[in-house]
């Protein structure tokens, strides 16, 4: 079974006729198990042509009086199947991401609604040297330790490694690997994910990583050369 690909669009593109010829990349590939992740207003734009789509980001509230905020139901509703929790851009810039009880209600809000979720952790610093172990620990287990028996995708993304040109280590991806298993104790379905400047160039040896069942991939989703590379993977 090849690798799950998940393409985070991040705020682009810029135009619904942008999206289109975006789209008409993916269009071309039969390759299986991919989903992207586009900005909310192109969700169903991008569900006419892609089984499987995702959100961003979702509310921990379920309706109401939350100016900007989608919900859970929402985004199934314009056939969301996953949605991203936590990504490091909204835990930097939104207080909302950052904290266990609300990704714990976001991931609530998740299954209520059929959404897989898709947790990302990873080390905060932009300094690689300043990794350290027990900051995923503490971002991960405090969630975890709420559910038992749901289906999860834990993608391991470290700050210095996104949008950097330089991916993690294998030895560090498995040290994560290694972390995250442990924390989950197989109490849940857990698959990991790595994110982190993966493009056509390093997809093959990440792809050799033990424990690794796919890949949420940013900027590459966007470039049609690397794109055009990365699905025949
Ligand atoms: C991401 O946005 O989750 C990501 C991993 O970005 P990039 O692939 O550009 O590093």
């Amino acid at each position: 079974m090849s690798k799950i690909l998940m393409f985070n669009w991040k705020m682009n593109p810029n135009s619904y006729n942008d999206t289109e010829k975006l789209l008409s990349i993916y269009k071309k590939t039969s390759r299986k198990n991919i989903v992207i992740f586009p900005p909310s207003v192109f969700l169903q734009q991008a569900k006419e042509s892609c089984d499987q789509i995702g959100i961003q980001n979702i509310s921990s509230y379920d309706s109401g009086a939350y100016t900007s905020q989608i919900s859970a139901k929402m985004a199934a509703s314009c056939g969301a199947k996953y949605c991203i929790i936590a990504h490091s851009e909204c835990r930097e810039t939104f207080r909302d991401s950052n904290t266990s009880s609300t990704i714990i209600k976001k991931i609530e809000e998740a299954y209520k609604n059929n959404l897989i979720p898709v947790l990302c952790i990873g080390y905060t610093s932009s300094n690689i040297d300043q990794s350290d172990d027990n900051v995923i620990i503490e971002q991960l287990k405090p969630v975890l330790d709420n559910f038992t028996n749901k289906q999860i995708y834990i993608a391991y993304e470290p700050i210095w490694a996104i949008g950097s040109g330089k991916p993690a280590g294998i030895d560090d991806i498995e040290n994560a690997v290694k972390i995250i298993k442990q924390i989950n104790n197989d109490r849940n379905k857990v698959s990991v994910l790595y994110g982190g400047s993966v493009k056509s160039d390093n997809i093959e040896e990440l792809s050799k990583i033990n424990g690794i069942e796919g890949f949420l991939i940013g900027g590459a989703s966007l470039i049609e050369k690397e794109l055009t590379s990365l699905l025949q993977n």
